[in-house]
Formats: C-alpha cells, structure tokens, sequence
C-alpha cells in the first residue's frame, strides 16, 4: 500500500517544493508515496468563487468559510486517512506523531489561510488540529510540507540508511550528540578523542552522556524529570 497524501490549498503551486528534492522526492518519483492537491477555490461560492468572508462579530480579516472548505474536503475519498489542520492553537506537532502516520496509509491536509477556519467546519469534520511551532505562518502550506517531511522519510525505503532515523534527536527521547567529521583539526578545535579511538563501546557511553547533557540543557522538558 503506497502512502497517500492530499493536501487542500489554496496555493497548489507551492507543491510538491522541497517535497520534490532529495530522498523524499526521489520516492515520490518512485511511487514509494502519492501527493495530490485540490484548489479550494474550485469549490468557492458563485462566479467569483468566494471562500472567504468578514468574521463574525466583527473584526479584521477574513475566515474561510464552512460550506467551501466543506465541501473541497468532501471531495476527497478519505480511506481512513487522518484529516488534518495546521493550526497554531493546535497540538504540537511531535516525532511520534509522525511515526504514527507513517504506519497508516496516509494523510489528507486542509491549509488555512488569512483569519483561519470557520470553527463549525473543523468540529463537524473531526479535523486534527497541528500546530508545527509557537510562531504564526501565512497559511498551511509551509506546515503541511513539514509534518510530511517528517512522515514521509520514516516510510520504508525512504532513507537510504533505516538505522539513521532511529538515532537522532527526539526517537529516544534526547537530542542528537554532537557530530563531527574531517577535517580531525579545524581553525584549531580537535575532534574529541574518543571518537577517533576506534573503540565502539566508549564513543557509544560518549554520546549518550553528550545526549543527556545537551538535552538538560537545550530541552529540559524532554527528560520529564
Ligand atoms: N488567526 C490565526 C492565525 C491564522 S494564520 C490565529 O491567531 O490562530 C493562517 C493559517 O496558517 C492558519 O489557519 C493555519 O492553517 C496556518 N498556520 C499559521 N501558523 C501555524 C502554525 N504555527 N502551525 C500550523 N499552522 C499554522
């Protein structure tokens, strides 16, 4: 089963972007993963094709409407997939998340813009709300590509090495050690010593305690302790 993913959008022409280069674009030559989008605006209301309007209660900006974003998503065979919406009030979004969907078959992506998403809409769907960092975007786009990024490199055959996915930052629980490469001296800074040592046990015990110590003090509420 390829995964799937349909993403709802009112810019169409900002994908596949860095979905398309590298490993991950190479899959989606592949077939490995499907990406389809659907414009919003084809189900916009009257000649215009409107899918905005004034809030209610007033206030600036736009929101998108419920009866447009409504039906664009009904237009899309959901096939068990989560349907999600970027959104900055959200949940935030985690590798575990994404280790989740990479085992599913697949993601179906609803992109806000201006003011947001009539609420009604993201009630009666059921729509996963994501948000991808405590800062507010121009729209979607740009977190629907991050949150497949993630997913979509965790797909079997993806990652050329399987094992490379397993020991960075946050599988475990920590952030990622230091790394180095050669130069062994660079400006004067040496690589540290065991790494060069060649005894595997060590460098392992090395950057286990670098994970630990980094994460203490970048990311103290990953340890929860
Ligand atoms: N008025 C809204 C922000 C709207 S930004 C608020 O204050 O919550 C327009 C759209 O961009 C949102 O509907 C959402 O789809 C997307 N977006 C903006 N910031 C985001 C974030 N941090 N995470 C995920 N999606 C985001």
């Amino acid at each position: 089963m390829t995964f799937a993913a349909t993403v709802l959008t009112l810019y169409p022409e900002a994908f596949p972007g860095p979905l398309g280069v590298s490993l991950i674009g190479k899959a989606l030559a592949e077939k490995r993963w499907s990406l389809d989008t659907v414009q919003i605006r084809d189900f916009g209301d009257g000649p215009r094709r409107k899918v905005d309007d004034a809030p209610a209660g007033g206030g600036a900006g736009l929101v998108m409407r419920p009866d447009v974003a409504a039906a664009a998503i009904d237009s899309v065979p959901r096939n068990d997939r989560p349907l999600l919406f970027p959104s900055p009030r959200g949940k935030p979004f985690t590798q575990a998340m994404a280790r989740e969907w990479s085992h599913g078959s697949g993601l179906v992506i609803f992109c806000g813009r201006f003011e947001g998403l009539d609420e009604r809409v993201i009630e009666a769907r059921q729509m996963i709300e994501v948000c991808v960092g405590d800062a507010v975007l121009m729209g979607g786009e740009v977190a629907a590509q991050l949150i497949l990024e993630a997913t979509v490199r965790l797909l079997p055959g993806v990652l050329g090495n399987e094992l490379s996915a397993t020991e960075e930052s946050f599988e475990d629980g920590l952030l990622e050690h230091p790394q180095f490469t050669k130069p062994r001296v660079w400006e004067g800074r040496d690589t540290p010593e065991v790494l060069l040592s060649g005894d595997h046990a060590k460098v392992e015990a090395w950057r286990k305690a670098e994970r630990r110590r980094i994460t203490r003090a970048r990311r103290p509420d990953l340890l929860g302790d």
